[in-house]
């Protein structure tokens, strides 16, 4: 199989691209990235190996869409502008990565005769629903320009499946952390902050009184579950699906600091600010879908997963240290 990763130099896709050059029955990679978000030091360590290829460049440009995918049997489409906050602030720029640019990726997918795609979905697609457990056939109005823009990459996948004999699998990931995941910047996620935090021997905010829960799921198990998605044979009935994929289980943010002190040995209690306007007090996933369907089930839990991100992050700011 030869890979296309969309967004492969990202926290996501490269962790992907990693765990693929590992397998005998990849013999190719190849990522397309625009470097926005994304870094070359993600990649870093694949450059250079005989089934690795790195191509920079923008996925709102189609062309570069089209040459990105020649040869390709799968594209696993990874790329778009992340977090809500930045898609509240620039609406526009958004839209144009995520609709515009997955839009290009999917035709030029087509055009190249690729039949098998599996796109990175989001749990911010159930948007106000108050269902908990989150069921993948139940959602809500979107509360961001960003879970709008998620639900159309599910929307124009099902339009794409029925128009043109391809197929899709969508994997609607819950809160991913791990290494590689940035730490820096305004848009930063809760757990790159707390390690940072946690490392500095500072006290990390905690928005609202930390009852607030996620489904944390570990990057490995993230991997995995596309790596699965990516057996599943053509017009398979798992295939043309959405799956929920997280740990399916629930974590308060007060929960997540008291594990992190403890895996970093770090007395210092968190401080906490009022809740950030648009936050759902509670994200949980159900994965009985991608369990029965594609085998999935999560390999790490959250105590595992904050260990090895730990260990990541202590030795990503040690070498930040030395380069200074
Ligand atoms: P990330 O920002 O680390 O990775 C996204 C990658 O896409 C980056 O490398 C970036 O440079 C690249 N990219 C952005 N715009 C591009 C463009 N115009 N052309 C080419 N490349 C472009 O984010 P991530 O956390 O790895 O997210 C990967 C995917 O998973 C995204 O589609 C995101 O919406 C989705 N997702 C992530 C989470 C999570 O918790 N991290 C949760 C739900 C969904």
């Amino acid at each position: 199989m030869k890979i296309l990763i969309t967004g492969g130099a990202g926290f996501i896709g490269s962790n992907l691209a990693e765990a693929l050059l590992s397998r005998d029955d990849i013999t190719y990679v190849r990522v397309l990235d625009d470097l926005s978000t994304g870094f070359r030091h993600n990649i870093n360590d694949l450059i250079g190996h005989p089934k690795f290829e790195f191509v920079q460049g923008d996925i709102r440009d189609y062309d570069t869409c089209v040459k990105a995918c020649k040869g390709m049997d799968i594209v696993s489409h990874q790329a778009a502008l992340g977090s809500v906050p930045r898609s509240i602030k620039d609406p526009i720029t958004t839209n144009a990565v995520n609709i515009t640019g997955t839009l290009n990726v999917y035709t030029a997918a087509k055009e190249e005769g690729i039949k098998k795609v599996i796109f990175a979905a989001s749990s911010s697609t159930y948007g106000d629903d108050k269902t908990i457990p989150k069921v993948e056939n139940k959602i809500g109005n979107p509360l961001s320009p960003y879970a709008v823009t998620k639900y159309v990459s599910e929307l124009y996948a099902k339009v794409f499946a029925d128009l043109y004999d391809m197929n899709f699998i969508g994997l609607r990931y819950f809160n991913v952390f791990g290494p590689k995941q940035d730490p820096n910047g305004a848009y930063a996620a809760v757990i790159p902050l707390f390690m940072k935090a946690a490392l500095e021997g500072k006290a990390p905010t905690i928005n609202g009184d930390g009852s607030y829960s996620r489904d944390f799921t570990y990057i490995d198990n993230v991997v995995e579950a596309n790596i699965q998605a990516m057996q599943i044979p053509v017009n398979d009935k798992a295939q043309n699906e959405i799956y929920n994929i997280a740990y399916g289980k629930r974590t308060t943010l007060n929960e997540l600091w008291s594990y992190i002190k403890e895996v970093s040995k770090t007395a210092v209690a968190a401080t906490h600010a009022k809740v950030r306007m648009g936050d759902v007090p509670h994200s949980l996933a159900d994965i009985s879908k991608a369990r029965k369907l594609l085998g999935y089930g999560p390999l790490f839990d959250v105590k595992k997963g904050l260990f090895y991100s730990f260990e990541w992050y202590k030795e990503y700011y040690n070498r930040k240290i030395e380069n200074c």
